[in-house]
């Protein structure tokens, strides 16, 4: 009787793995998806995959969005040839990554991404922490183990990221009940949440910024971890961070996303000067951050430029001041406190949050200009109008004053000077008085419902 049982045990059916889940198929009647939608590059891609004897589909963020009615920013192929295989068949296709191997396929300017099928790490599992492929917390460091589709699609964070379009059939393929997140409108995590977090913590950036993209909700378990787990973020390498904030800043819907980064506890994490001085001064901060991000979508919305440097700008100036008078109340004039705390803020955050110097350089010259500003005698409101920065150091003042900052008609009298002729302009300037032509030499400590005056601002001082 043992016996039997010892050998029922050790029968290769228990050791067989379960057979694979069946995907909900969808035909071409029963989803919206136009083929006619898709990047030609993207689907000839897939049938050169399939003609040479693989799987390829369209997978991610494409089949989402156009299932959703969106323009896809870009199309993604997973196949099961691997990226060897992948680059024998394209002549213009080149190797890149490291953490995750992917095939870059080339046309012109657009760029079609290829990705193996891949597995879920195992987790607990001692061989892929000694290869070195996941961190002691959890988190996976590289992804380079293949498998199937199902596997792939397990692997992927959200549902409604895992669905997989057949070009050729015109099919929907949905391992993870995507379609039907698609219509709830929810953003939920596939496999347990806590455990997807502590895999890649950035996951929790990207549940926000799927959410504000798509006005979806995130869904309730999904959700929950968030909070708990947001300091995770800080082990995050500062140049993978600095990408997504550009995503989740540049993407169109930075107002919401802050809000959301802010309800779930993830924004002081990414800017934690930031977050400190929204916590002194939510009113003031929070307004000020809010505007500038509203800007951003109102300018993306209608095609005009915008550049990261005046959004960190933002971002970071109500941090200023108390770093301001930290080195002031440490002896130093408020000119070079100014540059100390300039410096200090810049440095910490790109500790964070890996800024490229190219924004860096320009954020400070923004920052130097509300110094400038209000210095117009002579011949220096005609300077500032010639340099390069005035425009970008403009706006930003006009959103200081729209945040509550006073500055005693600063803006409206730089609109002014920029809409009059010469002579008018020699007449605003010779009707200065010499407190407006000079910085403000006094600073003043507001309370936090206070108006603020342009002396409040951390670029005041002498010359
Ligand atoms: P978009 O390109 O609009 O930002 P996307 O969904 O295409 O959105 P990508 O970052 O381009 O996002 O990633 C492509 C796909 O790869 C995702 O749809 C998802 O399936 C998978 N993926 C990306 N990042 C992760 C991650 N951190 N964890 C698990 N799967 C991921
Ligand atoms: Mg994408």
């Amino acid at each position: 009787m043992l016996k039997k049982l010892i050998q029922t045990l050790r029968s290769p059916l228990r050791r067989t793995p379960p057979a694979p889940a069946l995907p909900i198929e969808l035909p071409r009647s029963q989803h919206a998806l136009e083929r006619e939608r898709i990047s030609r590059y993207a689907l000839s891609v897939v049938d050169r995959l399939e003609k040479a004897g693989y799987q390829a589909y369209l997978v991610g963020g494409c089949v989402r969005d156009l299932l959703l009615g969106f323009e896809p920013k870009d199309f993604d192929v997973a196949t099961s040839a691997t990226p060897e295989q992948v680059r024998a068949e394209f002549r213009n296709a080149r190797v890149i990554g490291r953490r995750f191997k992917l095939v870059h396929v080339h046309f012109g300017r657009e760029i079609i991404e290829v990705a193996t099928f891949r597995a879920n790490h195992p987790t607990g599992d001692a061989e892929d922490e000694a290869q070195g492929s996941r961190h002691e917390s959890g988190r996976i460091l590289r992804d380079n183990i293949y498998g199937n589709q199902e596997q792939d699609a397990q692997r992927r964070d959200f549902t409604i990221n895992a669905l997989y379009y057949d070009a050729s059939g015109e099919r929907i393929l949905d391992y993870a009940n995507g379609t039907q997140d698609i219509r709830l409108r929810q953003i939920r995590l596939i496999g347990d949440p806590e455990q997807r977090y502590l895999e890649d913590p950035v996951r929790m950036l990207r549940a926000v910024r799927f959410a504000a993209k798509l006005d979806f909700e995130i869904e309730t378990a999904t959700a929950e971890p968030i909070s708990r787990l947001a300091p995770l973020l800080r082990d995050i390498p500062a140049p993978r961070l600095y990408d997504e904030i550009i995503k989740l800043l540049l993407g169109g819907k930075a107002e919401r996303t802050f809000e959301l980064l802010c309800q779930y506890g993830l924004f002081a994490p990414l800017f934690p000067a930031s977050g400190e001085a929204l916590e002194r001064d939510p009113e003031y901060a929070g307004s000020l951050i809010r505007q500038a991000l509203a800007n951003t979508d109102t300018r993306i919305r209608e095609g005009k430029p915008v550049t990261p440097a005046f959004l960190f700008a933002a971002l970071l100036w109500p941090a200023l001041p108390e770093r301001v008078r930290y080195h002031q109340d440490r002896g130093l004039p408020p000119i070079p406190a100014m540059q100390e705390a300039a410096h200090d803020l810049t440095q910490q955050q790109c500790q964070r949050t890996a800024v490229p110097k190219r924004f860096t350089m320009p954020m400070r010259e923004i920052w130097d200009m509300q110094e400038r500003l209000p210095r117009r005698q002579g011949k220096r409101a005609d300077q500032l109008l010639e340099n390069p920065r005035f425009r970008a150091g403009y706006d930003f003042l006009l959103l200081r004053e729209s945040a509550g900052e006073e500055t005693g008609g600063l803006g409206e009298w730089w609109t002014r000077y920029q809409e009059v002729g010469d002579s008018q302009r020699r007449e605003m300037i010779k009707n200065l008085s010499r407190e407006d032509g000079a910085p403000a030499k006094r600073r003043r400590r507001g309370g936090s419902n206070r108006k603020r005056r342009t002396s409040d601002a951390p670029t005041s001082g002498d010359e």
